[in-house]
């Protein structure tokens, strides 16, 4: 038989290898040995490790390892281009970001082979997906530097940013960070991981190619340790960090208290959710796109496939079929699935992985045939007996691995979905559009998508949900992440209240006082834990009251309680407003009392502050149905619907200056948007709001949306801080305490605001807007298809 005849026969795929001689002539002109790229010129190669292609073994370059020295130079020149490039008008800045958009465009080939030579990744996704996404990017965030003065009047840049990214997506995620840093008019020193830096290295060629203003861009190469001198370093504004949970917590801990601005986008285990009436021959289609494309090694990896019962053997008998064609091999064949894993360390946590859980019990699933026994590569893995214990359903594992559970109704899909720490994106397949979009915003997640998976663009934030990390990459929220108010620099230190010389007092007294204040936990008056009481002095020391002194217990009852009232959420917003209002009326007929009570603990008069915590409650009260999301149009038959919902569940330590309108003031803006809250009122004057109990019992407020507890305001600001159940906290007071706060919230990664003993004044009107609503609330991105 002839060839062509035989390839009839046998249908087999030839090779279709796409050339690396371009990517090998660029290596060949850096003699293959780099260093970094710091105040636009290249420095000599240092102590350098190997870069290495994964899916041969073969060498590729030497990088160097930047010491806190290159950093510290890195930081120089970024420090002394941040003057002129934030000068520069946005439209200016703008044609910076279009001019590297056309070059990526231009050498998209190379690009896309270097990437795939670097990270093992199969050709078709580098050239189809991550380099046009990288162009995209840059012509996207061209457009917001030059509107930025017109969207975000006000703002100004971090400074210098310090951006730290992951090799599973090298140029993409270098893209997602520098775009809106420059875009904004930050300058940057940005780290590839040490597996990957190849990309990065070529586009700082491009930076200096279009002529981009030194010291913009620099780009140090290194392992974790350079991560960790860019963290470090005490000239860098912000860090933007890209990773695992486990380094972001690191990073969390070591910015603590720095007031650095910090952006995380960490890791996932995402669901993968097929209803009974869904597409199959689609959702198996998107399902390998899910968890197969890049090997598994996406932070929003489809992992955990949750299938209904009733097609559960079906949908699986049609998986393991299309597991049987997927072909793994040589990345830069045009017609391979499944490429290379970034690295032999990789490979081998995969396989430790997978041991652990079929020794729990799991069964797993691999199609017939070889692998290249030279290189990372690895078979497409379906696993299936597990429960939700099994080490393969807990643990993020990064490779082509698949674990499989079945549900019976949509209420255990959403449990199941919901059912660890993670939160980056879920998808759902469903032919319902009901059952569908009832169920998108029951999930916990940055992004979800409805029959499609994997689709990311510029104009659509990405970002996680609880341990996945905060902050948004791409879209307006993007761009917020990269810039503050104009107003916070001028901050001054806050003034620290004099002590009160308390009249020497016998316990047994305060028994004679007519009040002593209990908590308010879950709508009703709640005796302290403890037993104690603490008391409550006027400005000449003498005794006003008592109120409980709350512990830890206290803390827990009322983040409890909170929980349980978590249906605030859903509450329509035109009904959280009528009891915002219906609060300020209250609080607004009561207001001699209230400024009395005021007087009686500061000695000021009351009366000012008593019409602007009205006045604050009817602000946020007609915010409750304003401060909402928006429909993006990404490039393809899709709109994501960015919807804006609330963190759940806030605790709010507020400050002895203005008792009752600094609490009301980050009171209001929570629970207008549908969170519900912990407050710890002044530890010095908790009276105002120990009595703003009636106020709360008298609008319809429903039990545990507001919960209050009195006591020292450190004690349970920490409490509060390593409470798993809080999802958010603020924190008004001195640095010391806001630097605890933020270390302290380590353990779920709880969202912080601190005022860092600066002097937030919180009558300012200022307060009455988008600041604290903003951070009150996440958006989520929900994708929907639409058209044929
Ligand atoms: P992954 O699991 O994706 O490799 P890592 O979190 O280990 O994620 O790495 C992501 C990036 O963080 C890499 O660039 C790596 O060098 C860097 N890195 C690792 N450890 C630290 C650290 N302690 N501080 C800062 N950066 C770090």
């Amino acid at each position: 038989m002839n060839k062509i005849a035989q390839i009839f026969d046998s249908l087999d795929y030839g090779p279709a290898p796409e050339t690396a001689d371009q990517a090998n002539e660029w290596l060949d002109s850096k003699g293959r040995a780099f260093g970094h790229f710091i105040d636009g010129k290249w420095t000599k190669p240092g102590k350098t490790f190997a870069s290495t292609n994964p899916a041969n073994g073969s060498k590729l370059a030497d990088i160097t390892d930047g010491t806190a020295a290159d950093v510290d130079a890195a930081v120089k020149a970024a420090r002394a281009a941040f003057k002129s490039w934030s000068a520069l008008r946005g439209y200016e800045r703008g044609r910076y970001l279009y001019a590297i958009a056309r070059m990526i465009q231009k050498h998209s080939r190379l690009f896309a082979v270097l990437e795939t030579m670097d990270n093992g990744k199969p050709i078709r996704e580098s050239r189809d997906v991550d380099i046009p996404l990288v162009a995209r990017h840059f012509y996207h965030h061209a457009g917001w530097a030059q509107h930025l003065e017109r969207e975000f009047p006000d703002h100004v840049p971090y400074g210098v940013c310090g951006q730290i990214i992951p090799w599973n997506f090298p140029l993409l995620m270098l893209a997602w960070k520098i775009a809106p840093a420059l875009a904004a008019g930050n300058t940057v020193v940005l780290k590839p991981a040490e597996f990957t830096s190849l990309t990065a290295l070529l586009f700082a060629e491009i930076c200096e190619r279009v002529g981009l203003p030194r010291g913009v861009v620099n780009i140090v190469t290194g392992e974790g340790d350079t991560g960790a001198a860019i963290v470090n370093h005490s000239d860098i504004d912000k860090i933007a960090f890209t990773g695992s949970t486990e380094v972001g917590k690191l990073i969390r801990a070591a910015t603590a208290g720095s007031g650095k601005g910090l952006s995380l986008e960490l890791g996932g285990k995402s669901p993968y959710i097929v209803f009974e009436d869904a597409d199959l021959d689609s959702a198996v289609e998107g399902l390998v796109e899910a968890i197969w494309f890049n090997q598994g090694q996406v932070c929003c990896a489809g992992s955990r496939l949750l299938v209904q019962e009733s097609i559960e053997e079906r949908f699986l008998a049609k998986v393991r079929a299309r597991m049987a064609k997927l072909r793994v091999g040589d990345p830069l064949d045009k017609s391979i699935d499944i490429g290379a894993l970034v690295a032999p360390v990789q490979v081998e946590r995969i396989k430790d992985l997978m041991k652990r859980g079929v020794a729990e019990g799991a069964i797993v699933y691999e199609p017939d045939g070889q692998v290249p026994a030279d290189g990372c590569f690895l078979k497409p893995a379906l696993v299936t007996n597990v429960s939700p214990a099994n080490t393969l359903v807990s643990e993020e594992i990064f490779g082509p691995v698949l674990v499989a559970m079945s549900f019976r109704t949509p209420e255990e899909a959403v449990a199941l979905a919901n059912n660890t720490r993670y939160g980056l994106a879920a998808t759902l397949w469903s032919e319902n559009i009901n059952l569908a979009l009832d169920i998108a915003p029951k999930l916990k997640a940055g992004v979800v998508w409805i029959n499609g998976t994997n689709q990311f663009d510029a104009a659509v934030g990405f970002g996680g949900y609880k341990e996945s990390g905060y902050g948004r990459e791409g879209g307006r929220e993007g761009m917020a992440a990269y810039l503050k108010p104009l107003w916070e620099k001028d901050l001054k230190p806050a003034a620290v209240a004099k002590p009160v010389m308390a009249k020497p007092a016998n316990p047994l007294d305060g028994g004679h006082l007519d009040q002593t204040a209990k908590m308010y936990i879950g709508g009703k008056q709640a005796r302290p834990d403890s037993g104690y009481n603490r008391p409550v002095h006027g400005p000449k020391g003498e005794l006003i009251g008592e109120v409980g002194e709350g512990n830890r217990k206290d803390i827990r009852n009322a983040v409890e309680a909170a929980r349980a009232a978590s249906g605030w959420a859903n509450t329509a917003a035109h009904s959280r407003a009528q009891v915002l209002y219906f609060l300020a009326e209250n609080l607004d007929y009561r207001r001699d009392e209230f400024a009395a009570r005021i007087k009686a603990q500061t000695g000021e008069d009351g009366t000012e502050e008593v019409a602007q915590s009205v006045e604050r409650l009817f602000a946020f009260a007609g915010w409750a149905d304003k401060f909402d999301g928006a429909v993006h149009n990404p490039p393809m038959r899709a709109i994501a619907a960015a919807m804006v919902e609330p963190l759940g569940t806030i605790g709010i330590v507020a400050s002895d200056n203005n008792p009752l309108l600094n609490a009301v003031s980050l009171l209001a803006p929570t629970i207008a948007m549908g969170n519900t809250a912990v407050l710890a009122p002044s530890s010095r004057h908790p009276l105002s709001m120990t009595d703003f109990y009636q106020v709360l019992e008298t609008s319809d407020m429903p039990s545990g949306v507001v919960n209050i507890v009195t006591g020292d305001s450190l004690t349970l600001a920490r409490t509060l801080a390593e409470h798993d159940g809080v999802d958010g906290l603020w924190f008004m007071g001195s640095a010391e305490g806001s630097a605890m706060v933020e270390k302290a919230s380590v353990g779920n990664l709880k969202q912080t605001w601190t005022s860092r003993g600066l002097d937030y004044d919180l009558s300012d009107p200022r307060f009455a807007g988008d600041y604290f609503l903003s951070k009150a609330t996440q958006v989520k991105n929900v994708w929907i298809p639409y058209g044929a």
